[in-house]
């Protein structure tokens, strides 16, 4: 069951929620701000123990003062025109977040931002194909697939790809 809830990601009462995040794990802009902000400095520290995180893998954390237990913060691609490996590296990304999530047992309800589209600059329609199609083919595994999406023309390209597949 993959939901599109539009809205910020830090409020939403999953057992998960994913940081799009960049390679330094030092925190940043857009909704890894958003993240370490309601989470606290204990999210931080705890990323800091981590050497970084490689585009297309991703890395768990405690989600500290946030209503989701847990944080998958994984690291989409920059969008550099479209022949430098991005849709593969944004679809890993995407697996690697499930593959850790699949693996910890307790993760049943998980929430996606957008990966790449804010300041990473990918066009949102083929990025929110690429997540919909790893998020379909994980979907009997989770109780709650969440896509949270922020502004209306992200909810609007979620909708009608979703609208298109029923
Ligand atoms: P990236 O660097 O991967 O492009 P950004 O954080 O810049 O990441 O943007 C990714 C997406 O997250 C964008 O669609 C942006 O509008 C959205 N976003 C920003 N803040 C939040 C939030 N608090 N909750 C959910 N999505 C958010």
């Amino acid at each position: 069951m993959i939901e599109i809830v539009q809205g910020d990601i830090t409020k939403l009462q999953v057992d998960a929620i994913v940081n799009a995040a960049n390679e330094s794990l030092r925190g940043g802009g857009g909704v890894d701000g958003a993240i370490h902000r309601a989470a606290g400095p204990q999210l931080l520290a705890e990323c800091m123990q981590h050497p970084g995180c490689p585009t297309g893998t991703a890395v768990l954390t405690l989600g500290y003062r946030l209503p989701a237990r847990y944080v998958i913060h994984t690291v989409g691609p920059v969008w550099r025109g479209g022949s430098f490996g991005e849709a593969e590296l944004l679809r890993k990304a995407y697996s690697s977040v499930f593959t850790i999530a699949r693996g910890h047992g307790a993760i049943d309800a998980i929430a996606f931002p957008a990966i790449s589209t804010g300041v990473y600059g990918y066009p949102r329609s083929d990025a929110a194909a690429i997540a919909l199609d790893v998020m379909r083919e994980n979907d009997a595994n989770f109780r709650r697939i969440i896509a949270c999406v922020f502004d209306d023309g992200t909810a609007t390209v979620y909708r009608s790809i979703l609208a298109q597949e029923e």
